[in-house]
C-alpha cells in the first residue's frame, strides 16, 4: 500500500506547480545530491536576439531570409528566434528537403538553392571553410550552395530565477550542480561562471549528453540521486537515463515532457528545490 503522506506529497507538489508522475519518484527525488542542467531554455530563456549579421557573398537581408526559411520547420529555440528576427511570414512552399542535424543545425533547399545554417561543426561536416567569429554569442554560420555566406551572431539571456534556484538547491543540501550544452565553450563558460556551477561540459552532441550523464551516474555517492533538468526534444534520452528526469513543461517539447518523471508546469527553475523539499519532508514522515 502507498503511505498517505505520498498522496499529500504529490498533491502539495501539484499545488506548487510541480507534477510528479508517480509516488515512487518521491523517494528518489528525496535523495537528490547532484543536479545536471541543460542550458538553452532551461537555465536561459531560450529566446535569442540577433546581435550582428556578417555577410559574405549575399547581403545581410538575404542571409537572414535564407536562415529563416531554412529553419522554417524546426522547433529549436534558435529557429524560432531567427524566424522572429526575419519578421515576415515564412513561405514554406519555397523550402524543401529539410534536414535537421541535432546539435549542429539545419540544411534545406530554399528556392532550389542549398542553404546550411548551424554551428562550426555543421560547416566542418559539409567541408565548408568558415570564418571564425570572436564576438560573444552563439554563432549561426551560413553556407549557400556550398559557399560560405557569413554568420549571424545571436544571444540568449540567463533566466533571472536561475541563480536563486541554484542557491536554493544548495540550501537543500545538493552537492553538485553541473551544466551540459551543445553550445560553444565560450558561451557555456560565461553562463556557468555567472551561475556558480561546479562543472560545465560544452559542444556536446545529443548522444554525448547521454554519455556524460552515464559517467556522472558512476561517480555519484551510492544511494544518492542524480537529477537531470531539460526542455528540448534532444533532452528526452538524457531525461530517461538520469535517476530523475525533470522537464520544463510550459515551453518544453512534448518528447521531453513525456520522458520526464517530474514536470515543472511554469518552467520556473526555483520549483526544483520546492520539489526536492516536498519529497524530503514526505520521506521524513514515512520513515
Ligand atoms: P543546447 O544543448 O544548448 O540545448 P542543442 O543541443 O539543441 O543546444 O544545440 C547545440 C548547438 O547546435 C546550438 O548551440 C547551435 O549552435 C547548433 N544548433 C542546433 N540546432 C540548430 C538550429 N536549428 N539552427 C542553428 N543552429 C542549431
Ligand atoms: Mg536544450
Amino acid at each position: 500500500s502507498i503511505p498517505l503522506s505520498f498522496f499529500a506529497g504529490i498533491g502539495g507538489a501539484s499545488r506548487a506547480g510541480v507534477l510528479i508522475k508517480g509516488s515512487n519518484y518521491l523517494e528518489t527525488l528525496a535523495k537528490t545530491q547532484s543536479i545536471v542542467f541543460d542550458k538553452t531554455g532551461t537555465l536561459t530563456e531560450g529566446v535569442f536576439e540577433v546581435n550582428a549579421i556578417h555577410h559574405n557573398v549575399i547581403d545581410d537581408k538575404k542571409l537572414l531570409e535564407y536562415a529563416a526559411l531554412a529553419e522554417s520547420a524546426s522547433s529549436h529555440p534558435i529557429s524560432k528566434s531567427l524566424r522572429k528576427a526575419y519578421g515576415k511570414v515564412v513561405d514554406r512552399g519555397r523550402v524543401t528537403n529539410i534536414q535537421e542535424v541535432g546539435g549542429n543545425g539545419v540544411i534545406a533547399l530554399v528556392d532550389g538553392v542549398q542553404v546550411a545554417a548551424g554551428n562550426a561543426k555543421l560547416m566542418k561536416r559539409l567541408h565548408i571553410s568558415y570564418i571564425d567569429c570572436h564576438q560573444v554569442g552563439t554563432i549561426v554560420h551560413m553556407a549557400v550552395n556550398g559557399v560560405y555566406a557569413g554568420h549571424i551572431v545571436i544571444a540568449d539571456i540567463v533566466k533571472p530565477a536561475s541563480k536563486p534556484a541554484i542557491a536554493a538547491l544548495r540550501r537543500e543540501g545538493v552537492r553538485s550542480v553541473v551544466m551540459l550544452t551543445g553550445d560553444s565553450y565560450k558561451v557555456a563558460n560565461q553562463v556557468a561562471v555567472s551561475l556558480g556551477m561546479d562543472a560545465v561540459y560544452a559542444e556536446l552532441l545529443p548522444a554525448d549528453k547521454v554519455k556524460k550523464v552515464e559517467e556522472l551516474l558512476l561517480k555519484k555517492a551510492s544511494g544518492s540521486t542524480l537529477a537531470f533538468v531539460g526542455d528540448g526534444i534532444n533532452d528526452a534520452p538524457v531525461l530517461s537515463r538520469a535517476d530523475i528526469g525533470i522537464a520544463m513543461g510550459a515551453m518544453g517539447s512534448d518528447a521531453a515532457i513525456e520522458a520526464a518523471d517530474v514536470v515543472l508546469m511554469d518552467d520556473d527553475p526555483m520549483k526544483i528545490s520546492t520539489a526536492v523539499r516536498i519529497a524530503r519532508k514526505c520521506m521524513a514522515i514515512v520513515h
